[in-house]
């Protein structure tokens, strides 16, 4: 069902409500950003305005968090998916946030435009058929050990189940370079697009888990055909809650949006 034997053109996802649908496919490139956590209504206000002036469609943040340490912070849960949809509205923005378990996809798609399964669950068969049926588009993270037909076929698990609003996100993938968290798989991008109909997006921070490589990382994903690139943003970095040395701040995030020139302007 994903691939171009199925459907031959290359596929636009719209995410939001109608009338104000945000398209990620081959005719844009779209700029998700946000922080990689909800912490309060303030930051994430804040992170939201960041965002938006520097052309973001789509804002980010995790609710429920999937974190490598059961002690490290996991995220504010309902009381995030709140402020989520909340500060999306107010900045007229769509939200993507993560859902980790099959058990709250219900919950999450009333808060969501766009569902986000993690790079941990990419395999989670259970959680793929899940928000198969939950009637909101889906962005399915690549895991860091999968190959493409395995990405690929967790995107079938979803599509299987009557939904092909999907769009596809390589975060890199776990190789022996310990310089930095993961190796960002570039050739995944077009050699994905070659077999799949289903837009694929980047996400240089998770992959890097370094500030300093988001805005080349960013470029080079546009350069070989991204369909859109998420960035986490945080307006202090030093003081965020769950991945802060990969986030961009205000004066990284305006270099990314100069940067990324096929970008709509600031707003
Ligand atoms: C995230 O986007 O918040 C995240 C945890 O990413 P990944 O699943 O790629 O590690």
């Amino acid at each position: 069902l994903v691939s171009r034997q199925h459907h031959a053109e290359r596929s636009t996802v719209r995410i939001g409500p109608a009338g104000r649908q945000v398209p990620i496919g081959p005719e844009t490139c779209t700029l998700i950003a946000g922080p990689c956590a909800v912490e309060s209504r303030e930051q994430m206000l804040e992170a939201a305005q960041m965002s938006r002036s520097a052309g973001a469609g789509l804002l980010r943040g995790g609710a429920f968090m999937p974190r490598t340490s059961p002690y490290a912070f996991q995220g504010l849960g309902l009381k995030g998916l709140e402020i989520l949809a909340d500060v999306g509205e107010a900045t007229g923005m769509p939200v993507v946030t993560e859902v980790v378990d099959a058990r709250d996809v219900g919950v999450v798609a009333e808060y969501a435009d766009l569902l986000q399964v993690g790079a941990r669950n990419m395999g989670n068969t259970g959680l793929l058929q899940a928000v198969g049926e939950a009637g909101r588009p889906v962005l399915l993270k690549r895991g860091p050990s999968a190959t493409l037909e395995e990405w690929l076929m967790a995107a079938e698990y979803v599509a299987q189940r009557g939904n092909l609003d999907i769009v596809l996100c390589e975060r890199g993938i776990r190789t022996f370079e310990t310089s930095y968290r993961n190796t960002l798989d570039l050739s995944a991008v077009p050699a994905v697009q070659a077999t799949s109909h289903l837009p694929v997006v980047v996400d240089p921070s998770h992959a890097a888990g370094r500030q300093d490589l988001v805005v080349p990382l960013a470029r080079a994903s546009i350069a070989v055909g991204a369909d859109g690139v998420m960035v986490d943003v945080h307006p202090f970095p030093d003081q965020a809650l769950c991945d802060g040395p990969q986030a961009l701040d205000g004066t990284a995030l305006r270099e990314l949006a100069t940067a990324v020139r096929r970008l709509p302007p600031a707003l």
